[in-house]
């Protein structure tokens, strides 16, 4: 059996108000050389609440003019299958987007945000960087940045570059290079050294949850993903009391 890899991208428009009201409405797959096989943009049957266009580059029209859900995972799968590993930033999220059936669709999937995470003594935890900071502090690359023009496989070929080049096998993996490369995301870190554009939080959509991952901020109620499991706003704020009432009475 002959492993194949690729990496592939979903971008999602909102269907609702949550931040888990999402639906695909464009998906690219690239090859492990970072040649793109195949590029679409999908239709949403449902409501379209916002092509959240500051994201995914789409307007209404163009998510309207794209194939089916269904075509387009046929069509992916038709690419991947058994023998597949799939590469990504937080590709679980673009696996689920898409439907995809490990062992079925695809045999194994690697997230890359977990090659470049970093042990952070302090919260016995891990520290996870962004794509961009990634690609950044790789390649001295500026990715996303407002105003240009959207690239659907930019996300994609990146994300297969920086594992091709940085955690291709458990040598590279730990190699000098790639140890280099998390050292210096953690200075950027420390020394508050970021690009602005990479550093200043995307202020998101009027009347469209964006804090799938910040129960402190999000204010949809839907379910959050915070520190391995689920949390949601109200939670997160009782935790929150109950900690500073603990403190008090010390
Ligand atoms: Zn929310």
């Amino acid at each position: 059996m002959t492993i194949k890899y690729f990496s592939f991208d979903v971008e999602c428009a909102a269907t609702g108000p949550g931040h888990n009201d999402r639906e695909a409405c464009s998906v690219s797959l690239v090859d492990f050389d970072g040649k793109t096989l195949f590029s679409t943009a999908i239709n949403i049957e449902s409501t379209i609440l916002s092509p959240l266009t500051p994201i995914t580059g789409m307007t209404e029209d163009d998510i309207k003019k794209g194939i089916s859900f269904d075509d387009a995972k046929e069509k992916l799968v038709s690419f991947l299958g058994p023998n597949a590993v799939v590469v990504g930033q937080s590709i679980g999220n673009d696996l689920a987007y898409m439907k995809l059936t490990q062992g079925i669709d695809y045999h194994s999937a690697i997230d890359i945000a977990e090659g470049f995470q970093i042990r952070n003594k302090k919260y016995n935890n891990f520290d996870h960087f962004s794509l961009a900071k990634e690609v950044y502090a790789a390649y001295g690359v500026v990715m996303h940045v407002a105003g240009h023009t959207h690239d659907p496989d930019e996300d994609a070929r990146y994300s297969i570059r920086l594992y091709r080049d940085y955690l291709h096998g458990s040598k590279k993996r730990n190699s000098p290079q790639t140890r280099a490369l998390r050292r210096k995301m953690q200075l950027h870190n420390w020394q508050k050294t970021w690009p602005e554009e990479l550093s200043t939080p995307w202020a998101g959509v009027e009347g469209v949850c964006s804090f799938k991952f910040n129960p402190s901020k999000c204010r949809c109620g839907q379910p959050c993903i915070y520190e391995n499991g689920l949390m949601t706003h109200d939670e997160w704020e009782e935790r929150r009391v109950a900690r500073e009432l603990a403190n008090a009475e010390i």
